[in-house]
């Protein structure tokens, strides 16, 4: 009998809170797993009378339901799909004239060696990822995560496409510790630590932020090169010899990645590329729009 309750007191050590059979039927339990289990139900009533009083509720149109980004939502993603420039991944205009890299991206140099997003910064997507990244609806970590991850699933192998699934780890383009600190967390760290265990590419705090960057809105592409220019260093020999897959969650003009692929290169990292969320469509596509302030 000693020796059964051992065994029972080292099971519910092990497996806290899968165990409830047994503490049940145990009539004999020491102080501390009642109060832990009085805990535990007390978590539970807790939780029921908050599903109660605040229903659960898509993020993104507030509709009552379970899905953080609802399917309705989800139907309205606009996907970033080819034409794409093959570096930058730019939606390019459906013409006779087969062109498939924009002409910037020919001349100027990108430190980067691709760069892919899920889908067009419009509609429900830009509306999840502002409500993610400014109003701390953590639920859709998940939801932005998966479509993350879908998104490596249907990127063609080269030479039509980027080798994102070949890469050797995930790195998220950090914030500034003290826009971090205002902000309360990370958007891109989250998004990568669970897309890292969705698809088990590892998660690598491959760099860092060197010093504060003002925000990109108002500033014209060449001032938001000159913005970020120097922003980021590798950490350490996190990438050195790997093909790192930079995650962030908006590209807009491509100079902070770039930039963050800069320092990942001086870091010693054979291939960056980069994979966001969302995108701002180009001028030319139906849905173009104005960014908000602070929205890049
Ligand atoms: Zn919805
Ligand atoms: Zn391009």
């Amino acid at each position: 009998m000693a020796q059964a309750q051992t065994h029972r007191g080292a099971m519910r050590a092990r497996v806290p809170g899968q165990d409830l059979g047994a503490r049940g039927r145990d009539r004999g339990l020491p102080g501390e797993h009642m109060r832990r289990m009085g805990a535990f139900a007390g978590q539970a009533i807790l939780q029921a009378l908050l599903d109660l009083l605040y229903p659960p509720r898509c993020e993104v149109c507030d509709t009552l339901g379970p899905e953080a980004f609802c399917a309705q939502c989800l139907a309205q993603v606009l996907p970033h799909e080819p034409p794409e420039c093959r570096l930058c991944g730019a939606l390019l205009p459906r013409s006779p004239v087969t062109r498939d890299i924009l002409a910037e991206c020919a001349q100027t140099r990108r430190h980067y060696d691709g760069a892919r997003s899920v889908g067009i910064h419009t509609a429900t997507l830009r509306t999840a990822v502002l409500q993610f990244k400014f109003h701390n609806r953590r639920r859709l970590q998940g939801p932005l995560a998966r479509l993350l991850a879908d998104r490596l699933e249907v990127e063609q192998e080269p030479p039509q496409g980027l080798p994102l699934r070949q890469v050797d780890c995930l790195v998220p383009v950090p914030l500034h510790p003290r826009r971090r600190q205002w902000r309360g967390f990370d958007q891109a760290l989250l998004l990568s630590t669970e897309l890292s265990r969705l698809t088990g590419l590892p998660l690598v705090i491959g760099l860092a932020r060197t010093r504060p960057t003002t925000p990109q809105i108002r500033l014209t592409p060449q001032e938001r090169e000159d913005n970020v220019r120097g922003a980021f260093a590798a950490v350490g020999h996190a990438v050195a010899g790997k093909r790192i897959l930079l995650i962030d969650d908006v590209y807009t003009t491509g100079a902070t990645v770039s930039q963050a692929a800069r320092a990942a290169k001086d870091g010693g990292a054979a291939a960056a590329y980069v994979l966001t969320v969302s995108r701002p469509a180009p001028p030319w596509h139906p849905a173009a729009l104005a960014l908000e302030p602070g929205e890049a």
